[in-house]
């Protein structure tokens, strides 16, 4: 790190701006909104400049920069458009001790600025360290479309109450839950919608419940998507780091989970095929224990937790016990490989339905719908389908799917290791024999498949 960023306190600080141009004049803006008192030394100034001295809200020194100008000041800001009088500023600055910015010389400055989101008290300072302005003044406007103008309201009210939640929970864990549960709830909402009185009153009423509400834990019921981490939703992301603790899958990929709260406690409970039934009453009951000692528990799983994703199970048991829960969908393996892999799901020409199959075996056997399946102008979709694929393409033909009708094999879909290979019901046996594709591997079975030449924009590392 090359800069530490810190938030300056500079109410009714004395700052000095060398310079009259259009820099000077937007730093001194900055300057003001940060309440600091100002004085612009220059022989001339720009006109909005003029119009602040004449609202009296900064000085103006008419003159040539000289050394005697700088004295006790908080901060200097160089911002001529002449170097050597900038480098001379900042000479004299440096004897006495004062940070000093030279707005074209970011190398040569004791503070640099950063680009600014002001939705005070909340503040959002970004810096690409003088390397690229733009990038970061790009991240700043990105920033402002996930940072609504309501933060400000929010962050107002939060701080009003500060006081009043820190008395009354005595235990910092106490605390934190209980402004997650405002900022997830209908109190955040309210202030978004514009409607702070109301969100008042409720946060009185959450703070005055003497229910025990607030240490009930909950289970997040989480999709975390195929792979690539851009794919989650930002609910998923906004309660991930709510997260207490945090129990995962096999699928679920580092990337994602580095994005759970740090602080979070972290549990693989990734399945062996073969003893299925007995670990997920386990994950079951652990969900269940970790709630009802308070927590909020995460349960993150690939894909989408209703697609075979045993999603239902899980909360199940939560409903029986009364553990309150929220489910998030994600976006599930089919969408994801297709998308990525340029093999639309449905098509007006090759495709008007698209069914989703498990090809799991059941004591080695495949037990499927075949009728259901072999129908013209379908997209089948077989999740966990490496290992009874032998099977799988023998059936389909014994049920009258034509030998070459096309089929696509996508391993690690959306991610840097994705793979797409192109086949027939027929060879794709053979090639997955010959290919050794890395689970997890998705089949894409229909005529769509032959658009992914055409259409394939993803490029895996
Ligand atoms: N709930 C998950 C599916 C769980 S079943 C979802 O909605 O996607 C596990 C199967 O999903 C794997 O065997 C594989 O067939 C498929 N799968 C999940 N992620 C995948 C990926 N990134 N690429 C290919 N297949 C994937």
């Amino acid at each position: 790190m090359d800069y530490l960023p810190i938030f300056l306190d500079l109410k009714q600080q004395h700052c000095l701006v060398i310079g009259g141009g259009s820099v000077a004049t937007r730093k001194s803006k900055l300057l003001l909104k940060a309440q600091a008192t100002v004085t612009v030394v220059s022989p001339e100034i720009t006109d909005a400049l003029k119009e602040l001295v004449q609202q009296g809200q900064i000085s103006w020194v008419q003159s040539l920069f000289s050394p005697t100008q700088i004295n006790d000041q908080r901060l200097v800001i160089a911002a001529t458009d002449d170097e050597k009088i900038n480098q001379a500023v900042h000479e004299v600055a440096q004897q006495k001790n004062i940070l000093t910015n030279l707005t074209d010389n970011p190398d040569g400055s004791d503070f640099i600025f950063a680009s600014v989101l002001d939705r005070s008290p909340i503040i959002v300072a970004v810096s690409s360290g003088g390397e690229s302005p733009v990038l970061a003044r790009n991240l700043r406007a990105r920033l402002e479309t996930l940072i609504p103008p309501a933060y400000s309201k929010l962050g107002e009210l939060m701080g009003k109450y500060r006081g009043a939640v820190k008395q009354k929970f005595g235990e910092l864990r106490q605390r934190r839950q209980f402004w997650d549960t405002v900022l997830s709830g209908p109190v955040a909402d309210h202030v978004m919608a514009g409607r702070e009185g109301i969100a008042e009153q409720i946060l009185q009423q959450q703070l005055a419940d003497e229910s025990e509400t607030v240490e009930t834990g909950e289970v997040f019921l989480v999709g975390a998507g195929p792979g690539d981490p851009e794919l989650l939703t930002f609910k998923a992301l906004r309660l991930m780091q709510q997260a207490d603790i945090v129990f995962y899958d096999r699928l679920v990929s580092k990337e994602i989970l580095a994005l759970a709260r740090k602080e979070a406690e972290l549990v693989y409970v990734g399945k062996q095929r073969a003893w299925h039934a007995v670990r997920q009453e386990e994950i079951n009951n652990l969900l269940l224990e970790h709630a009802k000692q308070g927590k909020r528990v995460l349960r993150l799983k690939g894909g989408d937790p209703f697609i075979f994703g045993r999603g239902g199970e899980e909360i199940d048991t939560l409903a029986e016990n009364n553990i309150p829960f929220q489910v998030v969908p994600g976006i599930t393996a089919a969408s994801g490989c297709a998308s990525y892999a340029g093999i639309p799901l449905t098509h007006r020409d090759y495709a008007q339905s698209c069914i989703f199959v498990t090809g799991q075996l059941k004591e080695g056997e495949l037990n499927l719908n075949w009728s259901v399946l072999v129908k013209p102008k379908q997209t089948v979709v077989v999740y966990m389908g490496l290992a009874g694929l032998s099977q799988l393409s023998q059936k389909l033909q014994e049920h009258g799917m034509p030998a070459d009708m096309p089929a696509a094999l996508v391993q690690q879909g959306t991610t840097e290791n994705q793979k797409v290979w192109l086949s027939t019901i027929d060879e794709l046996p053979e090639l997955a024999e010959r290919e050794k594709p890395i689970a997890p591997t998705l089949l894409i079975i229909g005529e769509v498949t032959k658009l992914h030449d055409k259409l394939a924009w993803f490029k895996s590392g």
